[in-house]
């Protein structure tokens, strides 16, 4: 198989309505006037996801933010794998740290939402990441290495699996972590990868999350099995998104 490119991927959470197009509209005239080193994809809520495949946006892939873990049924609110896979999403983020806390989302429930994006065909980006109180009690890597091994499933492939590491105290804060911590973590990740998977392990891409923007991304992605980024604010206008997907013009 092909290693993956190196993903810029960002996460619109609950923001924009049918006037953000335009920014998709501009990302995608700035990705085809400079060139992009990286794919590129944006994660509407659902309600714009219709709007924004209709652009035809070329350059810039469009994806959903969870899914259920059932293809049907009774559970009112929800939207499946299968009617995000039908809209022409391929890429599907499960087990933010949001919805972990928000939804009280367990691994194991990550896992089973991540296995039914696959079973469409989907790509699964899988967030893990540790609390504060995680990482000041030095337990950083047991954390996520633990919720790595829980959320992934079984038949996970380069093909249909992306890891996001965002530590939950980094999203949203303007705090990130030091070069040499997400190389620890993104390492301890890695190693999990190809202990349970070997090679195709070895080709997972790894994206980190939390505070990327464009004057701390060059530094970020340029580290040990970084393979992209997932973000957050500054996804949701084109000017600062690109701005990070431009870093990769100095990454190889
Ligand atoms: C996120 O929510 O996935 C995220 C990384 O947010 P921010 O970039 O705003 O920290």
């Amino acid at each position: 198989m092909t290693t993956p490119k190196a993903l810029v991927a960002g996460n619109w959470k609950m923001n924009g309505l049918k006037a953000s197009a335009a920014e998709i509209s501009k990302l995608n005239d700035l990705v085809s006037e400079n060139g992009a080193n990286c794919d590129v994809l944006i994660c509407p809520p659902f309600t714009l996801i219709s709007t924004l495949i209709q652009l035809e946006a070329q350059n810039v892939a469009i994806g959903a933010q969870d899914c259920h873990m059932n293809m049907n049924g009774a559970h009112t609110g929800d939207i499946s794998a299968e009617m995000i896979k039908e809209l022409g999403c391929n890429h599907i983020i499960v087990g933010h740290s949001e919805r972990r806390a928000d939804h009280g989302e367990t691994s194991e429930c990550v896992n089973a939402k991540a296995a039914a994006a696959q079973s469409v065909g989907a790509i699964a980006i899988i967030c893990v990441g540790e609390t504060i109180d995680e990482r000041e009690a030095g337990k950083a890597l047991e954390v996520v290495t633990s919720q790595v091994k829980a959320s992934i499933p079984s038949d996970a492939t380069a093909e249909n699996t992306i890891i996001a590491y965002e530590p939950v105290w980094a999203i949203g804060t303007g705090k990130v972590p030091t070069a040499a911590d997400v190389e620890e973590v993104h390492k301890a990740v890695r190693d999990v990868l190809t202990a349970c998977f070997g090679s195709a392990g070895a080709e997972i891409n790894i994206l980190y999350g939390g505070s990327v923007k464009a004057s701390n991304a060059y530094e970020l992605m340029s580290v040990a099995n970084v393979n992209g980024a997932l973000v957050g604010g500054a996804s949701l206008k084109a000017d600062d998104f690109f701005g990070i997907i431009s870093v990769y013009d100095q990454i190889d």
